[in-house]
């Protein structure tokens, strides 16, 4: 089954969650994973099952990292604030290095994360 990382930093994850609405349907015929927090506010506001890691940063961006060095992750939809440094950006930039190693698809923000969601569905 095609598995997808879902996660967003606090100031996106309002646009994560009208986006995971919006795609609801089609976000069902995956196996969803994402970090913590991201996962549980998903969950309140749809009726997606997903898998929840630790909160990023308690390592979950790492354990998402994880899942793409052993090639189970399809992709990744990672709507990151541009504004804000984040206390865990060593963190972010290693999922980011291993996405480019693995080649796995990487969506950083909504419009590239609509091209992501309906070219897997084509896989
Ligand atoms: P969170 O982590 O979903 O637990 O907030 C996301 C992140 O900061 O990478």
């Amino acid at each position: 089954m095609t598995r997808v990382a879902l996660i967003a930093h606090d100031e996106k994850k309002a646009d994560l969650i009208e986006f995971a609405q919006n795609h609801e349907p089609q976000l069902r015929e995956y196996d969803l994973i994402a970090t913590g927090t991201t996962g549980k506010r998903l969950m309140e506001a749809t009726d997606l099952e997903i898998e929840r890691k630790e909160s990023g940063p308690l390592g979950g961006d790492l354990m998402i990292g994880s899942e793409v060095a052993q090639d189970l992750l399809d992709g990744i939809v990672f709507l990151r604030d541009p504004l804000r440094a984040q206390p865990h950006e060593p963190d972010i930039s290693a999922l980011l290095r291993i996405c480019d190693v693995h080649d796995t698809a990487l969506a950083t923000n909504l419009a590239s994360a609509e091209f992501l969601i309906e070219g897997l569905a084509e896989r």
